[in-house]
């Protein structure tokens, strides 16, 4: 690529970017200004950290509808989130129920789990990628259950999984529901009080705009998985033995204060413009989708136009590999993408394109008309 060409950045269900000036400016204000280690230390610098970490908390807490902040725990990430409910709730003997299309972060840690002795029972979403409440429901009610896992929603065919009846479907049998929000936090607008999971966990990078590094897992009250790490809570020193309250119990040893004050400048952002951005990311996503479909050769995955999608569309074509286009958008053009299976082989597996891959355009702030426009007209070369 020219070193004049500029990117054209459409992998933002990787990762968003450019990150906004508000998250960036968050991110160097903690670093010179709030640079103690919050809760360890009485002087300005520790206090001003606690109060960031604080002010995260509190910013993520009123983002998802969660009553009390404390149920927000600071995580390194959406996996980190994931292996920590799914490891401190699921014992041996124990059921789970399992969608077929869950990321590699779900799939990984249910493996070890199921290697001793949880019997992970896998449920087969359709070709666009949707989990179907009915059949997700009639496993669950066939033997006792402890837990259901599904994502928000797919970061390959873009599907919105119906969480909701799934948290009722759940409940009905006494089992928790675990959700995977890595693609939905952000780019829809989420209730946790109201939609019912027991457990959420979110990446910070994506749809919040925060750094990476950062992320956040919602327990609900009554939930109480074992935590994975016990160390240093910076409150009850003399204990022995890990603090039992919220967040201390999970948030052991000390945090990434400056990841956690971008995310909480991301969730700021989001408070005060998310309807819009999202309305814009819905709007853009459609345009490229359409456009995308008149294309001949391409198989345009997920739920057809019109039915509701996260902000990213994933192409495959009859001769062209994933990895040859995304290397000629990135060259010729600019554009980055993402190609291959996207860390969710079991997805590609369902919707019929493990051998393929597929070449993933994620949409988020930065893009415009023109980007899109700019995308389908590349793909139009390449691909007749
Ligand atoms: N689940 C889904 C659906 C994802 O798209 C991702 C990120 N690719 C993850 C989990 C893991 O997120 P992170 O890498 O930020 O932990």
């Amino acid at each position: 690529m020219p070193a004049e060409m500029p990117i054209v950045y459409f992998d933002h269900a990787a990762t968003s970017w450019p990150k906004p000036p508000e998250v960036i400016d968050a991110v160097v204000h903690a670093m010179t200004e709030a640079g103690g280690n919050p809760g360890r230390g009485a002087h300005r610098l520790a206090l001003a950290a606690a109060r960031t970490i604080a002010g995260t908390r509190a910013a993520m807490a009123s983002l998802l509808g969660v009553a009390d902040d404390r149920d927000v725990i600071l995580m390194s990430g959406c996996t980190a989130g994931l292996n920590l409910v799914l490891k401190g709730a699921l014992r041996p003997g124990d059921r789970v129920v399992v969608s077929s299309v869950e990321h590699n972060a779900v799939v990984r840690p249910l493996a070890v789990l199921a290697s001793d002795g949880v019997d992970v029972v896998v449920v087969r979403a359709d070709a666009e990628g949707l989990v179907d409440p009915d059949e997700m429901s009639a496993v669950v009610h066939e033997r006792p259950t402890r837990a259901v896992v599904c994502q928000h929603a797919s970061n390959v065919t873009g599907a919105i999984q119906p969480v909701g009846d799934l948290a009722d479907i759940a409940h009905e049998r006494g089992a928790v529901l675990i959700v995977d929000g890595a693609q939905g936090a952000g780019h829809l607008p989420i209730d946790l009080g109201a939609l019912g999971a027991d457990a959420y966990a979110c990446a910070g990078h994506k749809g919040l705009l925060g750094p990476q590094g950062i992320g956040v897992l919602y327990l609900a009250p009554d939930f109480e998985p074992a935590e994975l790490m016990q160390g240093g809570s910076g409150g009850n020193s003399e204990e022995g033995r890990q603090p039992s309250e919220r967040p201390d119990r999970y948030e052991a040893g000390t945090g990434n204060t400056p990841g956690a004050a971008g995310l909480g400048a991301g969730a700021q952002l989001l408070a005060t413009r998310g309807p819009e951005i999202r309305a814009e990311e819905r709007r853009l996503t459609r345009r490229l989708h359409e456009g995308l479909l008149e294309i001949p050769g391409l198989r345009v995955l997920g739920p057809p136009p019109g039915v509701e999608r996260v902000p990213l569309v994933s192409v495959v074509h009859a001769r062209l590999s994933s990895d040859e286009i995304a290397f000629a958008l990135d060259r010729r053009w600019g554009i980055a993408v993402r190609a291959g299976l996207h860390c969710c082989p079991r997805a590609h597996e369902t919707v019929g394109t493990l051998e393929s891959g597929a070449v993933r355009f994620g949409l988020g702030l930065s893009l415009t008309d023109a980007d899109v426009d700019l995308a389908l007209s590349a793909m139009r070369t390449l691909c007749t």
